[in-house]
């Protein structure tokens, strides 16, 4: 053990005793990939990473960390973008890998549930749903790495939100360790419970300041029989509105997606995703994606989507557009807008923003910000992109490719202070699904309703009484 504090180096002894040593990593390549996420934006330190295999080792290390004042960071993919998953650089918090707890305890198709382990990464969980003829829905660009622990507790959202709404709303029940080590089994499969107050929703969005998830039981949907994608150029926000309004009219809960892109973001996926293809003929100012998914195949949709669109045409709503002629043809669509986070850290990096207004106010929202950031650092490439139908936009910002790169990241704060005020000014949130972390602590306590935030306070401080979860997060 290389702890220099022998309460860290006796904490990690007993730990080795219920995980085994080989699960408590302290060599610095060994523990170099938790210590940083995917940007570099946050970089932490820490004794050891440890790697339980069950709730029962997890309750372990929690009663053994809070008898002795020992942090514990819980981390799962770590794909999380606002540092909720690094250690600070204190070198005293514990890294909790989700990892290994990754067994799907059980399926059962005809209540249309299944139940998972924290460590189950999403992907998996698809393909075992799948297995079953049925559909896990939360579906995120990052889903080959993230673990369902760490959608729970982000309450991720992705490009399924509009038709089955975020990770709450995808689960019936949890199994928490709480800081001192109680296990609470809330391991329910019902779809109405009125027992009192609902806690799993504490933890749901916790980011691991108020416990530790180690399973959960999961929402499964019918497989839809057809799906159609269309990939379509507009000339400005105000279509991408009127086009929502009339899509969600027409096809109301069938409408499972409509994601936005600006000309300058497809730029940036065309030129760094592999393989992507510009889908249309002409280049337009902004694109939607949209999609439409039918519980049954009566044939006719594909229909009703050919003479709705042509209708938007007419009216000048669409300017442009493709509907994919083969799966392949809409997966590849769907690649092009999941590699857009990705396409934009190879571009150089962005100044990335996770807002959410109401969705009638998203084309003022969108062409005010582009203004007022273009005015703001006169070159830069402001490249939003995102959810449209739930009003959540990634209002990222590029350096300019002529301009110094480093003078342009310098005016981050700047930036920040510019697009956030907007959103507050516009009604919404600066944190519509990737959280609060390290990044956005400030702003929140900056800006929470103060009771609202002394709430937050008392609740925490019930549930981890000697801070010893993921201290320095969100609160
Ligand atoms: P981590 O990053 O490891 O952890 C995230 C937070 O959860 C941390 O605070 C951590 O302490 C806590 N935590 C993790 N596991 C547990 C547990 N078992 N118990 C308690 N606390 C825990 N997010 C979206 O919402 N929508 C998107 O569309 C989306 N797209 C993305 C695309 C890309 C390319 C990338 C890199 C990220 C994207 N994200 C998106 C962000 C990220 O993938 C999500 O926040 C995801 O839910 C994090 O899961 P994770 O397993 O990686 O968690």
């Amino acid at each position: 053990m290389d702890g220099a504090d022998p309460s860290i180096d006796s904490f990690l002894a007993e730990a080795g005793n219920v995980i085994g040593a080989g699960h408590v990593l302290t060599e610095q390549s060994d523990k170099d990939g938790y210590l940083s996420e995917l940007r570099k934006l946050f970089v932490g330190d820490s004794p050891a990473v440890l790697r339980p295999r069950s709730t029962n080792e997890v309750s372990a290390i929690l009663r053994l960390a809070n008898d002795s004042g020992i942090a514990v960071v819980p981390q799962g993919g770590n794909t999380g973008l606002v540092g909720g998953q690094i250690p600070d650089m204190s070198g005293r918090q514990i890294v909790l890998s989700l990892s290994r707890l990754n067994t799907i305890r059980d399926i059962d198709p005809i209540g249309n549930t299944m139940v998972v382990e924290a460590g189950c990464i999403l992907e998996t969980i698809h393909q075992a749903a799948d297995e079953h003829d049925r559909l896990f829905p939360l579906t995120l660009g990052s889903m080959g790495s993230c673990q369902i622990g760490g959608n729970l507790s982000t309450n991720a959202g992705g490009t399924a939100v509009l038709a089955y709404g975020n990770t709450r709303d995808l689960v019936l029940g949890l199994e928490v360790v709480l800081a001192d080590g109680r296990i609470w089994n809330g391991l329910r499969r019902l779809r109405k419970d009125n027992t009192g107050y609902d806690l799993k929703h504490l933890f749901i969005g916790g980011e691991g300041t108020l416990g530790i998830i180690t399973a959960a039981v999961l929402k499964l949907f019918p497989k839809p029989a057809t799906r159609h994608v269309a990939f379509l150029g507009l000339a400005s926000p105000v279509d991408a509105a009127t086009l929502f309004n009339r899509a969600k009219g027409a096809f109301s809960n069938d409408l499972t997606g409509f994601e936005i892109m600006r000309r300058t973001t497809m730029d940036i996926a065309l030129r760094h995703i592999e393989g992507a293809r510009d889908p249309l003929q002409s280049a337009l100012p902004w694109y939607v994606l949209l999609e439409i998914s039918g519980g049954r195949d009566t044939g006719d949709l594909q229909l009703q989507i050919e003479t709705f669109l042509a209708e938007c045409f007419e009216d000048g709503v669409v300017a442009d557009g493709a509907i994919a002629q083969s799966d392949q043809q809409a997966a590849d669509f769907w690649h092009l807008r999941h590699g857009m986070s990705d396409a934009q850290r190879r571009d150089g990096g962005a100044i990335s923003h996770d807002v959410s207004v109401p969705i009638a106010r998203l084309p003022e929202f969108l062409e005010t910000g582009i203004a007022r950031i273009e005015n703001l650092v006169p070159g830069c490439r402001p490249n939003p992109f995102g959810h449209f139908g739930d009003g959540n936009i990634h209002f990222n910002v590029s350096p300019g490719y002529d301009g110094d790169p480093k003078a342009f990241f310098d005016r981050r704060a700047e930036i920040n202070d510019v697009v956030h005020a907007l959103t507050i000014e516009m009604g919404g949130s600066f944190s519509a699904e990737h959280g609060i972390g390290q990044l956005k602590r400030d702003l929140l306590a900056a800006t929470k309703d103060p009771v609202e935030l002394a709430l937050m306070r008392s609740i925490k401080q019930t549930l981890d009484p000697n801070g010893i979860l993921n201290p320095g997060k969100v609160l």
